[in-house]
Order: C-alpha cells, then sequence, then structure tokens
C-alpha cells in the first residue's frame, strides 16, 4: 500500500517544486514549522529523477519584508543549500519576482496574475510545511499557491468582498494547477503559524497525494481541525467532489488517529473580539484592539503582531484612554472610543471621510509607516524607536534564542549535505 502521490506524473514532463519559503532573513531564524525542510526538498528532487524526469525547477516567491530592497530569492536559495541542487542535478532555481506573470481568470470576473512557469509547466509537485495558520486556521498545499501569485494579486485575495473573500479565492486557486503531487512537510509542525513567531513542535510527519484537496483535508485532521469548519477547504472539497467528512479519501501507512494533534492556529480573543485575551487576563482597561479579519494582508500582518507585543511589553497597570486600534479593509471606528488607530493604507482609505466623536490617528502606507505606527504609540504613552517595527533580524535573534539546547530542533533539516 503506497500514497502513489506521482500517479499522474507524464514521463519526460517539465516540473516545478514550490516550497513553502515565507520569509528570508540575514540573521538566523526559526525555520521549524515555518520553511520546508531541504531534507524534503533534496528527497524531492531525487524521486522525481528516479521517475526519470530531469527538467526540474525549484520556484518560490517569499515575502518580501522590504519590498524596495533587493530580491530575496537567490539567498534563500543559496541559505537552504538549493544551489547544491543545481549543481548535482541540474536543478533550475527560479525566484518568482524574477519571472514573467500572466493573467488567468480564476473565477467569473475575477483575474490573477500568475507566475508564467507554473501555467507552462507540465507538472507540479507542491511543498508545503504542515501549519496552522492566524486567519484561515490551516496553511497547507492550497494556501501554498498564493506564492505564485503577484503582490497586487496576493492582495486582491484578501478582498473585502463577503462572498468572495480570501476564502473563496483560495478554493479558486485549485484552477492554476497542472496535474500535481502534494507532500506535506511535517517533520516540524506550527501552532499560531504561519511564521517565525509561531510555536513548532517536532512531529516527524509526511502527508502526500496526487490530490491537493485530499492532502489538505488529512493536514487538516492532523492539525486538529475539522475541515467543515474551514471554509476555504468546503469549498475546494465541494469543487473537488469530495465530502467534508473525508468520504473518498483512503488514508494508507499511519492513521490520521495515531498522528492527529491539536495546534492552536492563533491566540485567544475574547467573546467578542474586542482584544487579544492575554490583555483581558493582563487586567489591560481603556483600550481594544480588534481581532484581525481575512482582509488583512501579509505587509499589515507583521505589525500588528509586534504592536500587541509592544502594547502588552509596556503596560503598567494604568488603564488606557479609550483607544482603539483597527486593521485590515472592513473595519470602522466605534463611537465609545475617544482614539481610534487606523493601521495601514486600506484602514486610512476606507475611513478617510469618517465622521465622529473620536480623534483619528492614522498609521498609512503599505507596508503600513514605522514612524507614523512608532507615534501612534507615543499618542497612547508607549515610546519606542520605530527601528524597533522594522529591525527584522533582532526580532529573528528573539525568537530563535527559545530553542537553545533543545536538540529536537535541529538546523540540518533545513541544509543540503
Ligand atoms: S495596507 Fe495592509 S491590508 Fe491594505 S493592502 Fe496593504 S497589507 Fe493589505
Amino acid at each position: 500500500m503506497k500514497a502513489d502521490a506521482f500517479a499522474h506524473l507524464p514521463s519526460n514532463a517539465r516540473v516545478i517544486i514550490k516550497p513553502n519559503i515565507v520569509v528570508w532573513l540575514d540573521a538566523p531564524y526559526p525555520k521549524y514549522g515555518v520553511v520546508t525542510t531541504s531534507a524534503v526538498v533534496e528527497e524531492t528532487v531525487k524521486l522525481l529523477m528516479a521517475y526519470g524526469i530531469n527538467d526540474i525547477a525549484i520556484a518560490e516567491g517569499s515575502l518580501q519584508v522590504d519590498p524596495q530592497g533587493q530580491p530575496i530569492g537567490e539567498k534563500s536559495f543559496e541559505g537552504l543549500g538549493y544551489k547544491k541542487l543545481q549543481q548535482r542535478y541540474g536543478v533550475k532555481l527560479w525566484d518568482v519576482w524574477e519571472r514573467p506573470f500572466q493573467k488567468v481568470e480564476v473565477a467569473e470576473g475575477i483575474r490573477l496574475r500568475v507566475n508564467e512557469d507554473l501555467m507552462t509547466a507540465d507538472y507540479l509537485v507542491n511543498l508545503p510545511v504542515l501549519k496552522t495558520h492566524a486567519q484561515v486556521k490551516i496553511s497547507l498545499g492550497l494556501k501554498n499557491l498564493k506564492g505564485f501569485l503577484d503582490v497586487a494579486s496576493r492582495k486582491k485575495c484578501h478582498s473585502a468582498d463577503t462572498e468572495k473573500d480570501l476564502a473563496f479565492m483560495i478554493a479558486r486557486l485549485t484552477k492554476l494547477l497542472p496535474p500535481s503531487a502534494t507532500i506535506i512537510d511535517g517533520i516540524y509542525t506550527l501552532e499560531r503559524g504561519p511564521s517565525i513567531d509561531g510555536a513548532p513542535r517536532r512531529s516527524d510527519i509526511v502527508i502526500a497525494s496526487s490530490s491537493v484537496v485530499a492532502a489538505d483535508m488529512t493536514g487538516a485532521a492532523v492539525l486538529g481541525y475539522d475541515p467543515a469548519d474551514i471554509p476555504y477547504l468546503m469549498q475546494a472539497c465541494q469543487m473537488a467532489g469530495f465530502t467534508t467528512d473525508g468520504a473518498g479519501i483512503e488514508v494508507v501507512g499511519r492513521t490520521v488517529k495515531e498522528v492527529a494533534a491539536y495546534h492552536q492556529y492563533a491566540f485567544p480573543y475574547n467573546q467578542d473580539g474586542t482584544r487579544p485575551l492575554a490583555f483581558e487576563k493582563m487586567g489591560m482597561e481603556g483600550i481594544k484592539f480588534h481581532k484581525y479579519d481575512s482582509t488583512l494582508c501579509t505587509y499589515c500582518s507583521p505589525l500588528i503582531g509586534m504592536l500587541q507585543t509592544i502594547i502588552a511589553l509596556s503596560y503598567q497597570d494604568k488603564p488606557f484612554d479609550d483607544v482603539e486600534f483597527l486593521s485590515g479593509k472592513r473595519q470602522k471606528p466605534s463611537d465609545d472610543m475617544k482614539k481610534s488607530i487606523l493601521v495601514g493604507q486600506c484602514m486610512c482609505k476606507l475611513n478617510k471621510d469618517h465622521e465622529g466623536p473620536q480623534e483619528i490617528v492614522k498609521i498609512s502606507g503599505c507596508p503600513p509607516k514605522p514612524e507614523e505606527a512608532a507615534e501612534a504609540l507615543k499618542s497612547i504613552g508607549i515610546e519606542i524607536p520605530p527601528s524597533l517595527l522594522t529591525d527584522f533580524n533582532t526580532a529573528a535573534g528573539f525568537f530563535m534564542k527559545r530553542f537553545e539546547g533543545q536538540t529536537e530542533f535541529d538546523d540540518a533539516f533545513f541544509t543540503i549535505s
């Protein structure tokens, strides 16, 4: 019995491998459960070659934390050892940002700009990580396909439209797929993903299927989620002809029950979603930090996390003066607050004509400007240097420290010897 993930692999196919690199930083940072292990990437290349495949490219479009800076693809490929795969096996390395895009209609009237290499490949090997996601609960094979889109299309996926929302868009990404295999790398799994501030575990699981939906359904169950509770997976199931109870998916190898372990997807919020539960537990008064929704995209998410952390660390048992933070593309100031802080260009634009009793403080730009974020914090009595909000290498060091001396977190998985 085998999963037969390469069941639809054509002979002499031009194959693209899509790992999940998410982000690349100059300083050492925790890749466990965040980035696909190089071990799985190398084994995939070897396996494809054993099937007689010689035309192999690895493609990824990682987050540019500084959109004006140098593309990071080259550095990440070097850092993860992929250059050795290039030398040894002739694998091509493609940074999606430096490759052409083409427009593809994924639903009536909705066009996305998609990496042209994917659209012309014969076959895709999708290598996501077995991780949770703060907005959509799990981020596996379907979500990994977003890495083939250009920036504007990624933002478009986080639409304010309540029907054609992020779930709708992720489910439609299946329309981009050539025949494919999905191999979910669960050597490390991640709670409160998808990035370096999450909590990884060593889990030693690999899930493989020739159907991305079957792989994601199984991955969801392994992370402790009912696929019926994940809107994009429910829609993808309907499109692929599966039922959300997993009937029709045969699991071989170890059973889901044997390996399943609940992974929390986000820090919990209070019941009405007005602030993180941690703020309540600390006894914070006079502040709302509304729960981000699916309209928030990549460039605002890290800032939201940092603002919450800074507020929590700076809190000194003194109530705030009725201040709230708003983010994404839908939220509106509440009239019972004296100050509304709008995070990001979309919030500022949505509420530009707002007339209300409260003071409006804007953190404009996309990505939001760190100087304005520091000013906004100052206006509520918290003084920080703006560089604290942009110095990702310092943040990386802080998150990396947690793993010192823990031998199950082994960086050798992210190199190729
Ligand atoms: S400002 Fe924020 S929510 Fe708006 S497009 Fe940029 S990252 Fe997305």
